[in-house]
């Protein structure tokens, strides 16, 4: 039997630097296993880069959002722009959105008011949705506390310790599962990541970045998937056909794929039954 295959739920291939060899990353990637990606339209520029690679590009999907960095661009015309970008059939969640304290590009009161807003549009919509924190691991639960759980979303490059998982998990949200569990000073995500239950991780490469050991410093891409996959089959004690077929049954229950997971197993998923999906 065909093992499982993998779904990177996130990823920037319509980016200028896979401009000159965009194709080839996604052959590479799917000789490594990795079958579908979910590429992160996370401003209005980028949400025609996705959607058209997604529209040209089968087994790939795209998101549309405003990255928190972004959130001064945020009003009312900007929200009609995204919610007809949502309407694509190709785009599966809203994203990414959420709180970026580190590079404090937009006032922190503009950025909680616009993760906010997305989310509620997010939930209106019918959509997953997909959070981006950075040092704001609090205020990102504030807000999603006021937005009204249970729901349906996945923080993604999860970098927190078991406490913060809890808190999401307990909100209802997925996490996001990437290179940064292989990095050596990664104790804390470690130890969240072999705790959280398995049915509520993903699989994500982030690329062109947070690159997994041993490629740091380069550009990620995700034909790396593997590596992230291996870690967290190692992390846990199962076998990463395990980790595959779980995470693949996750992310297409998620951002509902049009795959068939085929007798409740997942095992059925190959790069062949995405094809044919599809069509
Ligand atoms: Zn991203």
């Amino acid at each position: 039997m065909d093992e499982p295959i993998l779904i990177d739920t996130h990823c920037h291939l319509d980016l200028e630097v896979f401009d000159a060899d965009r194709q080839a990353v996604i052959a590479r990637a799917r000789s490594a296993g990795v079958g579908a990606f979910l590429v992160i339209g996370f401003a209005p520029e980028r949400w025609r880069t996705a959607t058209a690679l997604a529209e040209s590009t089968p087994g790939v999907f795209a998101t549309v959002g405003l990255h928190p960095t972004e959130a001064a661009r945020y009003d009312d015309e900007l929200e009609r722009a995204l919610l007809q970008a949502a309407g694509n059939p190709r785009v599966r969640a809203i994203g990414e959105i959420g709180l970026d304290y580190y590079w404090d590009t937009a006032p922190r009161e503009v950025q909680r008011e616009v993760f906010l807003r997305q989310v509620l549009l997010a939930k209106r919509l019918g959509f997953p949705f997909i959070v981006h924190q950075r040092d704001a691991a609090g205020d990102v639960i504030a807000v999603l506390r006021e937005a009204g759980p249970p729901h349906r979303g996945v923080m993604h490059c999860f970098t927190g310790d078991l406490a913060y998982a809890r808190a999401c998990l307990d909100l209802g949200m997925y996490l996001g599962v990437g290179g940064v569990v292989t990095y050596k000073r990664a104790d804390d995500v470690r130890e969240a990541l072999r705790w959280a239950p398995l049915d509520r991780l993903v699989l994500e490469t982030d690329s062109p970045y947070l690159p997994p050991v041993p490629y740091r410093g380069q550009r990620n891409e995700p034909a790396y998937l593997p590596i992230v996959a291996d870690k967290l089959a190692m992390l846990r004690g199962v076998s990463r056909e395990e980790v595959a077929r779980v995470t693949t049954e996750n992310a297409v229950r998620l951002f509902g794929l049009p795959f068939d997971l085929g007798e409740g197993t997942g095992v059925e998923i190959t790069a062949r039954s995405i094809e044919v999906g599809e069509l």
